[in-house]
């Protein structure tokens, strides 16, 4: 790994969902309780909320309606933020999560946490996983007007906050983001093996991206300051 005064590290882009939390308690909330309580509330089977919530599904992924609560609320009759607050205690960090985070910030690196998760969840996950302190910029596509997927995002990010795609690193679970990033200009791109603890380890193969599990992993992508004398390894 090249050497780098902590000046010109690349700044370390993490996405939230499935990169730094554990994505089982979102697979929890969408896919297990929320099929439940939309049958509760329309009266029908368990099979017909699972077919009707696939269906929305399968039209809004990816788009800025899909990460949204309120749309959803709205959409299925169901109050999703008020399920994600009743569930809050099954948030979970990923391995590695603060292990690495804490390193990053002892070798002088710079995060930021960009997050397709809009304003209200976002707010849950942070109250019940402290990764505010480690992070010098905090953004929710909500905020911008654009998800993840669509360079629109990248655009307004570098408006708001000035950056070199090409001294950046982006971390993200979802294949489509990192498309967009790529589009937009970042050349450094890294995926989760396993982004939902419940579900099986993704094959390598089938990722376009390099991937890690455990999140410490990242530190064989970066390059090492010169400045402070950490040994990633042991420290
Ligand atoms: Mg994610």
């Amino acid at each position: 790994m090249p050497n780098c005064n902590s000046s010109t590290l690349p700044i370390v882009l993490f996405d939230m969902d499935g990169t730094l939390l554990d994505l089982s308690f979102d697979d929890f909330i969408w896919n297990q309780c929320l099929p439940e309580r939309h049958a509760q509330a329309h009266q029908c089977t368990l099979q017909q909320s699972q077919e009707t919530l696939s269906q929305f599904y399968q039209q809004h992924k990816h788009t800025l309606s899909w990460y949204s609560s309120k749309y959803w609320t709205a959409k299925v009759g169901v109050d999703v933020l008020k399920l994600q607050q009743e569930f809050q205690h099954k948030i979970q960090p990923r391995s590695g999560c603060f292990k690495l985070l804490q390193q990053l910030k002892e070798l002088g690196y710079r995060c930021w946490l960009v997050t397709n998760a809009d304003q209200p969840s976002l707010k849950l996950k942070l109250e019940n996983i402290a990764l505010r302190p480690y992070f010098e910029v905090m953004v929710s596509s909500q905020q911008l007007g654009y998800a993840k997927e669509d360079v629109g995002f990248w655009q307004s990010l570098q408006q708001l906050h000035s950056f070199d795609p090409t001294q950046v690193v982006l971390v993200d679970d979802t294949a489509q983001v990192l498309a967009g990033a790529k589009q937009f200009g970042i050349e450094q791109l890294i995926t989760i093996t396993q982004p939902s603890s419940l579900k099986p380890v993704r094959e390598l193969s089938s990722l376009n991206y390099p991937a890690i599990n455990h999140l410490v992993e990242l530190l064989s992508f970066l390059p090492q300051s010169q400045v402070k004398d950490v040994d990633v390894k042991t420290a």
